[in-house]
């Protein structure tokens, strides 16, 4: 297995609230001051002296070419399943019937276990293992479970996951599969949750849910890094992002904002980040609208795109920053909308999208109809997982027979 020499130039972690410093060489959660993330800082000074942009083309595919943005230090704890370098399409025929000539998509689905959680639970579980970490611990809306189940495995870890009993099938098994302790819960991701840090707590087991370990982040900054590489170092105009706990959306920023502190882009225009919700769990849609710092736990959640299905995320504040500061917005959507969606990217492109990819499409047809964005602009949907993991929901009674 070509695992990269290259070393990594994490510096710190930080509290981006109380500006806190946490040592990277330490197992770390999240600000207990605050109660909010830790964010990673690299010497971006050295990796800018010492390694070439284009080199790193060069490289085996996968998310830890780019080691030298990633946290783990020995090259020889990577846990890997040849996760990243997803595709960047081009849509021309979806394009050109919805009037948006340059639409492009990045297709997560083709990573191991079918989305984009991989990325992040690489990142997470590399990381713990590196320092020493043997059991962990998850509460997930589906995916996220199934990626841990899978990378702790692959390190020997014990894993338990906690998830919503109405959680596709397909999330079930593949962690079940893996030997991981499965408990289904009668409630949200919130009640997992609780159920999980209790228990995380009472045991000492590691909890990697979204953004209370700093890893999962990092993982999925990678997607804004293949972005800007696959465009020769140019980026979007728009990226719209299914948001849930909101990892990728502020990740891809982070990324970006890296590049440009690295003088790797060709171009001073940034992406404006859209956050794409279902009308039925939208806490980011209403702060983001009611001009608020954080969002409010969102009552009665519920929609059939389950990694949407967050009724608070615990980057509030990082997600309705990210949105302000690239002049981006947030859009929510019907699930009618997202299977419609699902179907047009399907009948058009030949994309079995997981729903909550589907839903960027539906809000792109929304923001168009707003004339929030111009037909000449060049606009990134992300698809985030495979439609094929949501088989019992996708399918209305039509295509059954
Ligand atoms: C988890 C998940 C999301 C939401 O991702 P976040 O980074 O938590 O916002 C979107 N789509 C799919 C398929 C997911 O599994
Ligand atoms: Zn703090």
């Amino acid at each position: 297995m070509a695992h990269p020499t290259h070393r990594s130039y994490l510096l710190r972690l930080e509290c981006p609230q109380c500006k806190r410093v946490f040592d990277p060489h330490q197992l770390q959660t999240f600000c207990p001051d605050c109660r909010g993330p830790l964010v990673s800082y690299y010497d971006l000074e050295s990796v800018r002296r010492h390694t070439d942009r284009d080199a790193l083309a060069a490289r085996p595919r996968g998310m830890w070419r780019w080691a030298e943005l990633l946290p783990v230090f020995d090259p020889a704890k990577i846990v890997s399943l040849g996760e990243g370098d997803s595709p960047l399409l081009c849509l021309p025929r979806l394009g050109a019937h919805i009037g948006m000539p340059h639409l492009l998509l990045k297709d997560e689905s083709l990573n191991p276990t079918g989305s984009f959680k991989a990325r992040g639970l690489a990142g997470a579980i590399s990381k713990a293992h590196e320092l020493g970490v043997e059991r962990v611990i998850i509460p997930t809306a589906g995916n996220a479970g199934g990626a841990m189940a899978a990378y702790a495995s692959r390190a020997g870890m014990q894993a338990a996951v906690y998830m919503p009993k109405d959680t596709p099938q397909a999330n079930m098994l593949e962690t079940r599969i893996t030997g991981a302790e499965v408990h289904l819960v009668d409630g949200l991701i919130s009640d997992a949750a609780a159920l999980a840090g209790a228990r995380a707590r009472d045991e000492g087991w590691f909890d990697v849910s979204t953004f209370k370990e700093p890893y999962r982040l990092e993982g999925k900054k990678v997607m804004g890094l293949e972005i800007a590489e696959s465009l020769g170092w140019q980026l979007p105009d728009v990226i719209l992002y299914p948001t849930g706990g909101g990892t990728g959306l502020v990740g891809i920023w982070k990324a970006l904002k890296e590049l440009e502190a690295l003088g790797w882009l060709e171009t001073k225009s940034f992406p404006r980040m859209v956050a794409v919700q279902a009308d039925g769990c939208a806490p980011v849609v209403k702060a983001f609208e009611e001009n608020a710092d954080t969002c409010q736990m969102w009552q009665g959640a519920q929609t059939l795109a389950s990694g949407l299905r967050v009724p608070k995320s615990f980057a509030d504040r990082l997600i309705l920053e990210t949105l302000r500061e690239s002049g981006g917005t947030a859009v929510a959507v019907s699930d009618s909308d997202i299977l419609a969606a699902q179907r047009h990217l399907a009948t058009a492109e030949g994309l079995f999208v997981a729903p909550e990819g589907a839903a960027t499409l539906a809000a792109l047809q929304i923001l168009q109809r707003r004339q929030w964005v111009r037909p000449d602009e060049r606009v990134l949907l992300l698809n985030t997982g495979t439609g094929l993991k949501y088989l019992e929901s996708s399918f209305p009674e039509e295509f059954a027979h």
